[in-house]
């Protein structure tokens, strides 16, 4: 398999701009260099707490905001040197569903424009076949033909995002970015659109990054799962692994929250306390070193980089994973 898409070192920050003269006086540093790949077919998540960055991550990508730094290769293509024109085009290609789709569906377009809209800008099908084109499209999510000429009102809210997801299919992409796209659904209606997501990446071989706070929602989706905190990637792993072997005390945090994640196998479960520090200034050291117990003085002082944990492609930044394994026994007792 291909590598599909290529995160190398992406830095988004945010000006802050103070003083007399409006200068800027510091950043709001909302993904602090980090690098990543998705292979063609597969679908990896990222997850954090609200502010981590990880809806930032997927916006840079596709260039909604553009990012500061870095480099966001796809299909071989560095994004970042196209020209906003240029840009526009690739659009087809990678498309984004966000939670909320009824923020995003014309409240006084029917279901039809809406998708006829997107088809229109792309101007991949032929006016003649657009009808056609569209009643396939809401059939293939799940949404009748005889329902095409309503509005979004008059659906509810998993109907609603079976269109949204109907709209980003219509330019054939290659990758979709799901935004907390099932977030705001019921726990059942969460699951029929998963569900969906799915039979539609294996019927049009469709590439996910998939960004979410909820562990136990990406666990259903996901091969692999990218962990951030503040910024920064925590732990990397293959879903499996992550699960049942976490090697960072952030995401033993995460998936403490799930009541019926087993971790037997790990010393303790860790009950996250506080708020996640400002993305402004950000800790020194490990970013998560005020919220960690068992953060000692290595880990106020150097900032860990990411280890490589024993097994395939799992990695963890954090310094009690130096030697393959986490290793509690590191801590000094008086930390
Ligand atoms: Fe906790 Fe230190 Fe590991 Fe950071 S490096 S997660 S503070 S033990
Ligand atoms: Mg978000």
């Amino acid at each position: 398999t291909k590598t599909l898409l290529e995160v190398k070192n992406l830095k988004q920050y945010f000006p802050i701009k103070g003083g007399l003269f409006g200068r800027t006086v510091n950043h709001v540093k909302a993904v602090d260099d980090i690098s990543f790949h998705v292979q063609e077919g597969e679908t990896v998540s990222i997850v954090g707490e609200s502010g981590c960055g990880k809806s930032t991550t997927g916006r840079a990508i596709l260039r909604l905001d553009n990012p500061y730094a870095g480099e966001v290769i796809f299909d071989g293509e560095n994004l970042l040197g196209l020209s906003k024109a240029e840009m526009r085009k690739k659009r087809q290609d990678l498309q984004i569903i966000f939670q909320d789709p009824y923020a995003s569906l014309n409240p006084r377009q029917t279901v039809s424009q809406i998708i006829e809209e997107a088809l229109q800008i792309q101007n991949i099908v032929p006016p003649k076949e657009r009808r056609k084109k569209i009643a396939d499209l809401l059939q293939t999510v799940g949404i009748g033909t005889h329902q095409m000429d309503r509005h979004p009102h008059e659906f509810s809210g998993g109907q609603r995002q079976r269109i949204g997801i109907a709209r980003a299919l219509s330019v054939n992409p290659k990758l979709i970015i799901c935004d907390e796209a099932v977030s705001a659904l019921d726990v059942s209606i969460q699951a029929q659109v998963l569900n969906l997501l799915k039979d539609l990446q294996r019927k049009f071989q469709l590439t996910y990054l998939f960004i979410s706070h909820d562990l136990g929602v990406v666990r259903h989706i996901s091969d692999r799962i990218i962990v951030m905190y503040l910024g920064k990637i925590v732990e990397i792993a293959d879903k499996k692994s992550l699960f049942e072997n976490p090697q960072h005390p952030y995401t033993i945090a995460l998936l403490s929250a799930i009541p019926s994640t087993n971790l037997e196998k790990k010393r303790e479960r860790i009950i996250l306390k506080g708020d996640v520090p400002s993305p402004i200034d950000p800790p020194q050291g490990c970013r998560f070193h005020t919220r960690c117990p068992f953060a000692f003085d290595r880990c106020r002082a150097e900032q860990p980089g990411l280890y490589k944990v024993d097994g395939e492609g799992h990695q963890s930044a954090c310094h009690l994973v130096e030697n393959g394994q986490i290793d509690f026994s590191k801590v000094p007792s008086n930390h």
